[in-house]
């Protein structure tokens, strides 16, 4: 329940942040980072916890997007964590590369959406946490089965089109990772949305240059990400430190400030693989590795432990 609380006590500062003027968002927002870091390095030790429990799963770009996650559940959006499957009236979030389903769990548990209990069931028989997110479990939180790689920008533009239709003007977001731009089906839906001038969408790419393979330089280079969704018609902005707090919310604002102006919008998403365990930063490594024991207890003794281990 204390977790339900945190969540409680971040929505009406966010409230107050929006309603207050622009000193005092700067003052307010210096106040929330130091909450929103311990709840990312919480997230952190769930995430190879429940990695190394079942020995399977995907560290490396979970850690990475770890504090994108928090920024967005706990900051960014206008969400309600009793979860109704059609969204009307809140934001939505979709996960297409759906293999760093560590990180969407643990948010998504922490923000109140099922018991914190569960995690500890991760990718194990008739568990409703399965490698890759499916609606079959009605998981609260999950809106699409995703780990078939290419296919969440489509179904997050199709959710934001009919926001549009229903006169909605909450925002959807969505994650892909750099090496999912080598699927085809992205760059129809990059075709789709300006067209359809879609701006109440915010897409993000976990642009960490890597992917299970290698580097994505080495498997099929993505060349200029920036010039080419500018080419097809995006707004484009960078998040250059992606492990960073105060630059991913200020990162989100402007994402959010720029909606609304005829253009989808997506951020470049600069993080690293594995941030916050230094022996799986730096390489593509650990993209599907689990932690051996000992390898556990390293990186545990990395992350704090913050607002309490399931
Ligand atoms: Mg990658």
């Amino acid at each position: 329940m204390i977790f339900v609380d945190l969540f409680s006590r971040y929505s009406i500062k966010n409230h107050y942040l929006y309603a207050s003027n622009n000193r005092n968002i700067i003052l307010k927002m210096s106040a929330d980072i130091n909450k929103l870091e311990q709840i990312a390095s919480q997230v952190r030790r769930d995430i190879v916890r429940m990695v190394h429990a079942c020995q399977s799963g995907h560290p490396g770009g979970s850690l990475g997007c770890t504090d994108y996650f928090v920024a967005l559940y706990f900051h960014a959006m206008k969400h309600d964590p009793s979860f109704n499957m059609n969204g009307v009236g809140e934001d939505l979030f979709f996960l297409s590369n759906g293999h760093i389903s560590p990180v969407f769990y643990s948010t998504l548990a922490r923000a109140g959406y099922f018991p914190i209990s569960e995690l500890s069931t991760f990718r194990k028989i008739d568990s409703r946490l399965q490698g890759h997110p499916t609606t079959h479990e009605h998981l609260p939180g999950i809106r699409i089965a995703s780990g078939s790689l290419g296919q969440g920008l489509s179904v997050a533009i199709g959710a934001a089109q009919a926001k549009k239709l229903n006169k909605d003007n909450s925002l959807v977001y969505v994650l892909m990772g750099d090496g999912e731009l080598q699927e085809g089906q992205v760059w129809e839906a990059a075709l789709y949305a300006p067209h359809n001038k879609m701006d109440n969408i915010i897409a993000a790419i976990d642009y960490n240059g890597a992917q299970i393979d290698g580097s994505t330089e080495q498997v099929l280079s993505l060349g200029n990400l920036r010039a080419k969704w500018e080419a097809f018609g995006w707004d484009v902005l960078d998040i250059e430190k992606g492990n960073d707090m105060t630059t991913i919310i200020q990162g989100l604002e402007e994402a959010k400030a720029r909606t609304g102006q005829g253009k989808p919008v997506i951020i470049l998403l600069h993080t690293e693989m594995g941030n916050g365990v230094d022996y799986m930063m730096g390489s593509h490594k650990w993209h599907g590795v689990a932690p051996n024991d000992e390898q556990l207890e390293l990186a545990l003794n990395q992350l704090p432990r913050t607002i309490g281990d399931y």
